[in-house]
């Protein structure tokens, strides 16, 4: 396994459960970049991965000007291939799979919460305020995956109430992840390179596998894959957040948990090492919930395709799987069960989720 965050556990977890033995390559610490999510689990809303129409390119040029977004890393290739997907409609089967993906990661979820809940797992509804609550519920009612949502009052506010949501701890699911994995050797390093008979470290060390798996989010671009780092910040803080809730008019996120509430934000195309637009979300959350201290702050990449869906594929031999953008921690266990089949051989590549829809003609 090359990358140990959310989708790269999940895969050695089934990995490990089928009984093969696993090698986790990190080049951090596991679940480094994926703890920086707001834990917000949208079993049937995918909407907020579409990022290919120009409606939203227009909103999103209009986020830049306002200096509420920003690119700063931007590679052509992915550029090409949105501007081929821009306003192209999902591969055919695709609604399918990704409602299979929503309840196949609903259903692990509520396993391993049965089992021990000890990463705060927990189905309510997630309230949306700052939007226009009518335009929004007629939109969703056209949603091919049918979100069960309703109009409410949250936080003093009108919303749009998404009744198929779950929330959960990230940092304390790593922590699950981890003692579920016992046993799994994890490496320290830095992928250099890949092939089907292994991987070759920054450094020359070379680690030999029956088969390989890419998890590694946007470096899943080395090997052909249009992904790109839209980057956001998690801060761990002492607030009350009194529900889980999207603020849209102000680009934030808020979780709450036993100990602190997660708030999160901030969606800029940016690999840089510059963090500094994490204090907007500080001042936009300060605004939402008013005063509160800071517990931590972690820095992570949605890795987004130019169309938005995930990408599960066997590329050169290697198994890659990335591109969950927004939806990452919602689908993790099913994309980490369909990347573990494919390593294993249960499998075979294709299908809606392929990374040939980006491929020129007659290439594979
Ligand atoms: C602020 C924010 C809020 C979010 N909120 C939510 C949410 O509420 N719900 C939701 O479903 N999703 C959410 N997401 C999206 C979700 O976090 C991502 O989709 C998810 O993290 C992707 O997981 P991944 O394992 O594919 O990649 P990543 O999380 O990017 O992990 C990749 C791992 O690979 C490692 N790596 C990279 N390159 C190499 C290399 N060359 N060699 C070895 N290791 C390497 C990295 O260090 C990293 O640990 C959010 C994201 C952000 C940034």
């Amino acid at each position: 396994m090359v990358g140990g965050g959310i989708i790269g556990l999940f895969t050695a977890f089934h990995l490990k459960q089928e009984g093969a033995g696993v090698v986790i390559i990190e080049r951090s610490t596991a679940g480094e970049w994926s703890r920086a999510a707001a834990g917000i689990l949208e079993f049937t809303r995918y909407k907020i991965n579409v990022i290919n129409t120009s409606s939203y390119a227009l909103r999103y040029l209009r986020m830049m000007l306002r200096g509420e977004a920003r690119v700063k890393t931007l590679d052509l290739k992915w550029l090409a291939a949105y501007l081929k997907a821009l306003n192209s409609k999902p591969p055919g089967g695709a609604w399918e799979a990704l409602r299979e993906l929503g309840e196949l990661s609903r259903r692990q979820y509520r396993a391993l919460a049965e089992e021990r809940n000890d990463f705060e797992y927990s189905e309510e509804p997630l309230c949306e305020i700052g939007v226009d609550v009518s335009k929004e519920l007629e939109e969703a009612r056209r949603d091919p995956l049918s979100p069960r949502v309703e109009a409410g009052r949250c936080c003093g506010a009108d919303a749009l109430l998404y009744l198929d949501a779950a929330k959960l701890s990230t940092e304390a699911l790593i922590d699950r992840m981890l003692r579920e994995l016992r046993g799994v050797e994890l490496v320290r390093g830095a992928a250099e390179s890949v092939t089907a008979g292994g991987v070759r470290l920054e450094g020359g060390r070379v680690i030999k596998a029956d088969a390989v798996v890419v998890a590694a989010g946007y470096w899943a671009r080395e090997l052909g894959v249009p992904v790109a780092p839209f980057k956001g910040y998690g801060f761990r803080v002492t607030a009350r957040a009194k529900c889980m809730l999207v603020d849209a008019s102000r680009g934030v996120a808020a979780v709450p948990l036993s100990g602190w509430t997660k708030v999160t934000g901030r969606f800029d195309l940016d690999g840089s090492q510059d963090h500094s637009p994490s204090q907007m979300v500080l001042k936009l959350a300060r605004r939402l919930l008013g005063t509160f201290e800071v517990i931590d702050m972690a820095v992570g990449y949605r890795p987004c395709t130019p169309d938005g869906l995930p990408v599960v594929d066997v590329i050169g031999g290697t198994v890659v799987v990335t591109g969950a953008c927004r939806l990452g921690w919602t689908y993790a266990p099913a994309l980490g069960r369909l990347a573990a089949d494919l390593a294993l051989g249960r499998r075979r590549p294709g299908g809606p989720l392929s990374a040939e829809r980006f491929a020129a003609r007659g290439r594979r």
